[in-house]
């Protein structure tokens, strides 16, 4: 069994963004040569998400005013959480948005279905984050 593991990094202009990470998993599973097997992808912050739905801008401001209500990012002082930080809200949005994806590799490509593609969730951004690719098969 083949193993790849590479660290994508991202220093996001705004506080809240959602990219499309989706070429740079592609490069990563070419370099890994890697053509039967599966890929990991998880953000390594606890503000930030990886996860699959389609690329539609409509749909990227309806997640962001979604998630406003669910967890509104003010005022800062209704979350305990609050106390040495202001970013409560995007520890709630990380936890509706998911850790990690895994996808499926057949053929050496990713397995999607039709739409499918994997975003990087920032909800605490213009820092640099980590987000980590795993890659196991052969
Ligand atoms: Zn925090």
């Amino acid at each position: 069994m083949k193993s790849y593991r590479k660290e994508l990094w991202f220093d996001t202009t705004k506080r809240r963004q959602l990219i499309n990470i989706t070429p740079e998993i592609d490069t990563c599973l070419q370099e890994s040569g890697i053509k039967e097997g599966m890929v990991l992808v998880n953000a390594m912050h606890i503000t930030a998400s990886v996860f699959i739905n389609d690329d539609e801008s409509g749909l990227h401001n309806d997640y962001e005013k979604w998630l406003e209500k669910l967890a509104p990012e003010k005022p800062y002082s209704q979350y305990q959480h609050n106390g040495y930080e202001d970013n409560a809200d995007a520890h709630l949005k990380r936890t509706i948005m998911g850790r990690e994806v895994v996808v499926a590799i057949t053929d050496g490509k990713l397995d999607f279905g039709p739409w499918e593609r994997i975003f990087y969730g920032e909800f605490d951004g213009k820092r640099r984050k980590r987000v980590l690719v795993k890659i196991i098969g052969e």
